[in-house]
């Protein structure tokens, strides 16, 4: 019945109402988002001036395999720079040590 009368998600089509809320657009017009959609709107630089735009907006910003790349990569600079560190702690000296 009056389960999700328009209440859903415009973004992702999240339909829980606990997750619910809305969200303005530049326009004046508002719409219903999951609560993840309406703070990652806010955090835009620009706000989106129709659902269509709110769409790609946020849509884009939901892939984090570029992240994953970057912090991997990350990681692996780290893993480098300390196991080298290490290894050349441990024949002499090191900042900080006794
Ligand atoms: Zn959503």
């Amino acid at each position: 019945m009056s389960k999700t009368d328009g209440k859903t998600c415009v973004v992702c089509g999240a339909v829980d109402a606990r997750l619910l809320t809305a969200t303005r657009l530049s326009g004046g017009a508002v719409v219903t988002v999951c609560g993840s959609h309406e703070l990652a709107h806010l955090r835009a630089d620009a706000p989106a001036a129709t659902v269509e735009e709110l769409r790609a907006l946020l849509g884009e910003r939901r892939v984090p395999l570029e992240r994953r790349g970057v912090s991997d990569e990350l990681a692996g600079a780290l893993h480098l720079a300390f196991s080298g560190d290490r290894r050349s702690g441990q024949g002499g000296r090191r900042l900080g040590g006794a």
